[in-house]
């Protein structure tokens, strides 16, 4: 099978992974060890942010983030429903309620306008996701945020890499997030980031992934143990130096794939609007004027070539039993959510992908698609 995503690591992880488990120093108790900071110091560096907390996961990240912005109990966080479930849960965990908006069907990323529909007196916070690999439209959402007084919160989990107007995905908002899960741009196994330029959060954040301590053993707030080890640090450390590199790959992948597949009528292929840079996470395709039945035949076709195809996301959140029953709260019908969830799915352009992969991608798909 020719895996959606797959992790690369060099000789260097693995020198430096082996140098940890020989110093025997595998956690610092604050959390913040040798290369937890290292890592930490080069992330901010490189997203052009002041401040980079690590943390034990994305879905961790976007916890600790909603509660170091003061959510209260009640208080409504917006974001979109086609995504992956973690804002929603974090949310909920930081005692919130997600509200849901719907997409841009060009970009797949939250649509500012829908987002203005959801606003209340309540709404505390916005967490665009910057989907697939490509930045949500930030401009009109931090317009809002400014007007409407709520924190800006970037879902980066896919992003790492990509520009907004120059910017880079977790330099534009007030807080952003990332992962470092086995499937994303680099990985750590499991990790996670928060980039700020806001001092107060950056310190409120390092208290929460520590149990909410100052000093040891003295919690001056509601904390929980998000704490990255030393041994990930290390991994993250030596993939973040390679992530250039990989970036460089998944572009020229994209474009490949993008020029052979590009006769294809019934395809709606990815955008990248002209003052945005993608990061390729994935390279998401529309069958377009189709239903579930029909994409679905497709991705089990070209599954069965072992081409690992994904479909991201088959059920948006608003969808899934446990929220459909108690957050399905919109004012809307998220229409172009329901379109997408229907006919998307998602190719592997990661850097293993060779150009014959892609020319055997795209045969396969020209020919299932007759
Ligand atoms: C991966 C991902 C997350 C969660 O990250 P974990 O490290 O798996 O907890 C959150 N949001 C999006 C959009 C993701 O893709």
């Amino acid at each position: 099978m020719i895996p959606i995503n797959q992790p690369i690591i060099g000789e260097e992880e693995i020198e430096l992974v082996k140098k940890v488990l020989k110093s025997g120093l595998l956690t610092e108790k604050s959390g913040c060890g040798y290369y937890v900071s290292q890592f930490e110091d080069a992330f901010a560096k490189y997203v052009g942010s002041k401040y980079a907390v690590a943390m034990s996961s994305g879905t961790a990240a976007l916890h600790a983030s909603l509660m170091a912005v003061g959510l209260r109990a009640g208080d409504e966080v917006v974001m979109p429903s086609f995504t992956f479930v973690a804002a929603a849960e974090a949310a909920i965990f930081a005692g919130g309620i997600p509200i849901f908006a719907d997409i841009d069907p060009d970009t797949y990323c939250v649509n500012p306008e829908s987002v203005e529909d959801q606003i209340s007196s309540k709404t505390k916070a916005i967490i665009p996701v910057h989907l697939y690999g490509l930045s949500a439209d930030m401009n009109p959402i931090l317009k809002l945020a400014r007007e409407h007084d709520f924190v800006v919160i970037e879902d980066a989990a896919q992003a790492l890499g990509a520009e907004y107007k120059g910017k880079r995905a977790g330099s534009i908002g007030d807080i952003a997030c990332f992962s470092f899960y086995a499937t994303k741009n680099i990985t750590t196994g499991e990790g996670g980031m928060v980039t700020t330029n806001n001092a107060e959060y950056a310190e409120i954040l390092q208290e929460i992934r520590n149990h909410g301590e100052q000093k040891e053993y003295s919690s001056v707030r509601l904390g929980h143990n998000y704490r990255m080890p030393e041994v990930a640090a290390a991994i993250g450390l030596s993939q973040l130096s390679n992530l250039p590199r990989f970036l460089e790959a998944r572009r020229k992948n994209a474009e490949i794939l993008g020029e052979r597949l590009s006769g294809l009528e019934k395809l709606g292929l990815p955008v990248e609007p002209y003052d945005r840079k993608h990061s390729w996470y994935v390279y998401t395709v529309r069958l377009k004027k189709s239903n579930v039945g029909k994409r679905n035949k497709l991705v089990a076709k070209l599954r069965s070539k072992r081409i690992g195809v994904a479909v991201y996301y088959p059920v948006p959140i608003h969808m899934m039993p446990y929220y459909k029953e108690r957050y399905a709260y919109s004012k809307k019908v998220l229409k172009e959510t329901m379109t997408a969830t229907r006919q998307v799915f998602s190719l592997p352009v990661h850097p293993k992908i060779t150009e014959g992969d892609l020319d055997f991608i795209a045969t396969t798909l020209a020919e299932a698609l007759k």
